[in-house]
């Protein structure tokens, strides 16, 4: 308990420092041993005065022969030294240190670390960083952790503060790995690690301990993951929701208009079993916008309808609710279920006649939105809850679902993301992945488009709407203010309108405005009543209109690649030939490197895996207001510990799914924040 002492208990320091210290995230002795360095400098060699380079940083190790200290003309105070080794000597020089009068003298023995100046004939370091020399060098000498730093804290600062805590402290850091996890994955010891990764011994063993800390984090993140889906598939009071394919689901599948891909048929193989446990499936279909997750959904409805238990589909918003409502409606014209819908504005009187319908076990099916998981709703015997989006909704929503008695439960996801991540995010689900589209569909063609080809694409638009075809256009993003993004659409509009197609129909769509007018608005541009549609970047995600097949999008350059690829999965959905346009405003090197890929790959897994790679997982998935755990050691993108990280936790779930044998594991497991993206 000692190590979670204040941290003004344990060292000497100002206020200030501690206030600054908190924003890092630094409040007890513990944090200040576990704030991990970001990086490392190499001081382990010095180079004698005689082989100084100019280009780059040098480590050198001798005497101050000389110092003295002077105001120059424009005030500022001047240290000049002269240093010296074996091999020669050179100037030094430092700017408004004033404190180094009480520190530098001439014979001074001192470690320099810096870039030294080539001019008038001679070299001079400039401002190096020093160390006094002694035997038990901190900041030279090794290799230097460099800490995140704030304003007015130093990695210098840090180091000199940490190294009595961890000779002190580090021995309490007591191990919480599982001896047998340590010795499967031979992972360095807790206290050694935390120790080598602030002062390593020697590389091999640095990382070593880097990598028992990723592991660590990962394990914690796997392990938090597994034993909630273990709750889940073993919640005492579950009914056994077994359900076996029906016989007439096999005819309908030969009765569908078109042939399931290889992937659906797999995906939905993944559930069949799934259903026929006697635990409730906690599963997650990943799938591009148009590869058909519905239809899969929508086999595994049936099959628990037939089994006599009702379903759900709940979606993010109305308008994508509403959409599953009418594809699954024709889905199951065969058949004679009873389906409903229910969304904010679904009317009182026949909203409350659908909670009865749940209530007695008359409705089969309901579509809705979360107005589905209000208090007043309880269904009879519901054996599937189909989630839409599911990262869009809070992170209450399981909980609410297990007081609909533990359906089997089948999130959709068309949010791309690389295996390896999702394993983290969703690890509590079992994935599949549909990473095929349907047979036929013609690759969306996709073109940056330079400014002095602007007046011919828009030629070739008119053109295609002359032909009967629609199109979408995207407004820059604004970052300032809603406002000014509202505004720059309402301008793109009139400009639209007036300007550049004042024979065609244009709508406009925006966030700011109210969610009854938009839905009139989406509505015309379904039925063609609107030939363009110029909208904000806030359109939904997944809107269906197959007869829209041209996606511009202006300022592509400030979107991510996976909203880019969100945008364009709005066209492509019918028999025409679609196309995407992008329309650059400034191109630096990873916007460039983006739009290129998005002309050259239509899969948004490939595309996601790219921007993975261009920005690091953190900016692509908004770490901070997601709730994507910050990690401090471990990568997203290390799919190796990944992987070994999630096998170890599933040999301690299968082993003692509470915990109760590590008791030290329970107590981190539960001192750590939720793995859930939070709304
Ligand atoms: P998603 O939800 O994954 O975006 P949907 O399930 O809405 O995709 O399917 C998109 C469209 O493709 C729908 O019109 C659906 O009927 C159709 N579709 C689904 N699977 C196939 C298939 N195997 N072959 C042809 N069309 C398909
Ligand atoms: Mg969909």
């Amino acid at each position: 308990m000692i190590l979670h002492q204040p941290l003004s208990k344990a060292i000497k320091t100002t206020k200030s420092h501690l206030d600054k210290l908190q924003t890092l995230g630094v409040n007890s002795v513990k944090d200040l041993l576990l704030h991990f360095p970001r990086t490392y400098e190499d001081k382990r060699n010095f180079t004698s005065v005689s082989e100084i380079n100019t280009n780059e940083i040098n480590n050198i190790k001798g005497t101050l022969i000389s110092i003295f200290h002077r105001k120059t003309k424009n005030g500022k105070l001047m240290s000049k030294g002269i240093f010296e080794d074996k091999t020669g000597k050179i100037d030094v020089l430092w700017f408004n240190q004033p404190y180094l009068q009480k520190i530098l003298f001439p014979g001074t023995r001192l470690v320099l670390s810096g870039k030294a100046k080539y001019a008038f004939g001679k070299s001079t370091m400039q401002s190096p960083s020093f160390e006094v020399l002694k035997k038990d060098l901190t900041h030279s000498g090794r290799l230097v952790p460099v800490y995140h730093q704030t304003e007015g804290i130093s990695s210098k600062w840090i180091r000199e503060k940490l190294k009595p805590l961890i000779n002190e402290w580090i021995k309490d850091l007591e191990e919480f790995l599982p001896s047998k996890i340590l010795e499967d994955y031979t992972l360095m010891n807790y206290a050694e690690a935390v120790k080598e990764v602030h002062f390593p011994s020697e590389e091999k063993r640095l990382n070593r301990a880097k990598y028992r800390l990723s592991f660590e984090e990962l394990f914690i993140l796997q392990l938090k993951a597994l034993q909630k889906k273990w709750m889940w598939q073993n919640i005492e009071t579950h009914e056994r929701k077994i359900i076996k394919q029906s016989e007439n689901l096999s005819k309908l599948i030969e009765n569908l208009p078109f042939t399931l891909t290889n992937a659906q048929i797999k995906t939905y193989e993944n559930i069949k079993e799934d259903m026929q446990k006697p635990y409730p499936m906690s599963r997650l279909i990943q799938g591009d916008v148009g590869s058909g997750k519905t239809v899969v959904a929508g086999l595994a409805i049936i099959n628990a309808i037939n089994a006599g238990y009702q379903s759900a589909v709940m979606a993010p918003t109305e308008i994508l609710a509403r959409q599953h409502y009418n594809t699954l409606y024709k889905l199951f014209k065969p058949y004679s279920f009873n389906i409903q819908f229910i969304a904010g504005s679904t009317p009182e009187k026949i909203k409350k006649n659908i909670v009865t319908g749940l209530k007695t076990g008359t409705v089969d099916l309901v579509i809705g939105t979360h107005a589905l998981i209000q208090e007043t709703i309880s269904f009879k015997n519901l054996g599937l809850a189909v989630i839409d989006e599911q990262h869009r909704f809070g992170v209450k929503q399981r909980s609410v679902l297990k007081s609909f008695g533990t359906p089997h439960l089948l999130s959709l996801s068309a949010t791309p993301i690389p295996r390896t991540l999702a394993m983290t995010l969703y690890g509590d689900q079992d994935l599949s992945i549909i990473d095929e589209m349907p047979a036929g569909r013609l690759p969306i063609i996709t073109r940056v488009v330079p400014e002095n080809k602007r007046t011919d694409a828009y030629l070739w638009i008119e053109n295609q709407i002359m032909k009967g075809r629609q199109a979408f256009v995207i407004c820059p993003l604004v970052d300032e203010s809603d406002v000014l993004e509202v505004k720059s659409a309402i301008q793109e509009y009139e400009y639209l309108n007036n300007a550049v197609f004042p024979n065609q129909t244009i709508g406009l769509l925006h966030g700011k405005m109210k969610s009854k007018e938009k839905d009139s608005i989406m509505e015309d541009f379904k039925q063609n009543k609107i030939n363009i549609l110029v909208s904000t970047s806030v359109i939904e995600v997944g809107i269906d209109v197959p007869n829209a097949t041209i996606m511009l999008i202006e300022g592509a350059d400030r979107f991510g690649l996976s909203q880019l690829h969100q945008f364009r999965g709005r066209v492509g959905r019918g028999e025409h030939q679609s196309y995407c346009f992008l329309f650059p405003k400034n191109q630096g090197e990873d916007s460039r490197k983006r739009l290129k890929s998005m002309a050259e790959f239509n899969s948004g897994f490939k595309l996601a895996e790219i921007d993975l790679e261009i920005r690091g997982p953190g900016e692509i998935y908004g770490l901070r207001q997601s709730g994507i755990p910050d990690l401090k050691m471990a990568s997203l993108t290390d799919s190796d510990t990944i992987s070994k990280a999630r096998e170890a936790a599933q040999k301690i779930i299968d082993e003692d799914p509470h915990l109760d044998k590590y008791p030290r594991l329970k107590n981190k497991i539960s001192s750590t924040d939720d793995v859930y993206i939070k709304d």
